[in-house]
């Protein structure tokens, strides 16, 4: 038996009521209550917390320490309460692909394609 294990006992006024911070320093919630279930051969314990209108627990086995408030030891994303306001990414307008600009034949008129070096309607030469 390891002699600097100190075997202490927590009272459920002195946790209830206190600010739950999990290991990267967020408040989860505050400790509503402490529940318990009963197992075949033990007593698994939970913090129950709430956070505004949200109740959950939190298993005794993430709790890293409890002081002035209650240390876990693992992430935890509060509810969706403190859900940051995404805004969407501004919309990148697509380039526009260039004009084409039509060759008009100086006979008829007709539009042609600028690749066309020769009216497609009447064969008049195009100029460059
Ligand atoms: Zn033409």
């Amino acid at each position: 038996m390891n002699g600097d294990t100190e075997v202490r006992y927590v009272r459920q006024s002195e946790v209830v009521g206190k600010k739950v911070i999990e290991q990267r320093g967020y408040i989860v919630g505050e400790v509503k209550d402490i529940s318990f279930r009963l197992l075949d051969d033990r007593v698994e314990l939970a913090l129950t917390i709430r956070y505004g209108d949200t109740e959950r627990d939190i298993p005794w086995s993430q709790v890293k320490s409890i002081g002035d408030v209650v240390l876990l030891k693992v992430d935890y994303e509060p509810p969706a309460k403190a859900k940051p306001e995404v805004t969407a990414p501004p919309l990148i307008a697509k380039p526009q692909p260039a004009p084409i600009t039509p060759k008009i034949c100086p006979n008829c008129g007709y539009p042609n394609d600028p690749k066309n070096r020769f009216c497609i309607k009447c064969g008049t030469k195009l100029p460059e």
